[in-house]
């Protein structure tokens, strides 16, 4: 059995926040406001391997009301979420993410970024893969206000 998943995520971008993106802090003026450590690619990742299985998504698994989550570091939420995923029998082909930041440059972070990914969800670096795209300076993201992710995946099953 063959499934895909889609996740998205969408944070606020704030002074005194770290920008945390695949588990990895990227040195920045703003970060993602959030409940938790506000990891947006990881949220978003989160959201694609659950929507896969059709087990839930990240707001029912760890809701932003339950004090548990302040400030939690995302790859936890990440490798619960993934355990579940995994219990149920799936296994990870690929995971293709989409950043949209204006600044700063992602690209040479890329290489740590999709390391720490794979590191997190105990597969090959070449399963997973990250790029991102500029807000073309309008909009939330292009005025530097926000980051948007998308992540999809493609999960796979032996069926009986
Ligand atoms: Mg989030």
């Amino acid at each position: 059995m063959i499934r895909t998943g889609l996740g998205y995520d969408f944070h606020r971008l704030v002074t005194g926040r770290p920008l945390m993106l695949g588990g990895i802090e990227i040195p920045a003026d703003k970060g993602e406001e959030g409940h938790s450590d506000g990891d947006a690619l990881l949220h978003a990742i989160t959201d694609a391997l659950l929507g896969a299985a059709a087990l839930g998504d990240i707001g029912e698994f760890f809701p932003p009301s339950d004090p548990r989550w302040k400030g939690a570091d995302s790859k936890k939420l990440l490798v619960a979420a993934w355990n579940r995923v995994l219990a149920a029998g799936w296994e990870l082909e690929n995971l293709d993410c989409v950043i949209a930041l204006q600044t700063p440059k992602f690209l040479p972070w890329r290489e740590k970024v999709c390391a720490s990914i794979a590191h997190t969800l105990g597969v090959g670096a070449d399963r997973v893969f990250v790029k991102a795209k500029t807000g073309e300076g309008i909009g939330p993201v292009g005025t530097g206000e926000a980051i948007e992710v998308w992540a999809n995946c493609l999960i796979t099953r032996e069926e009986e």
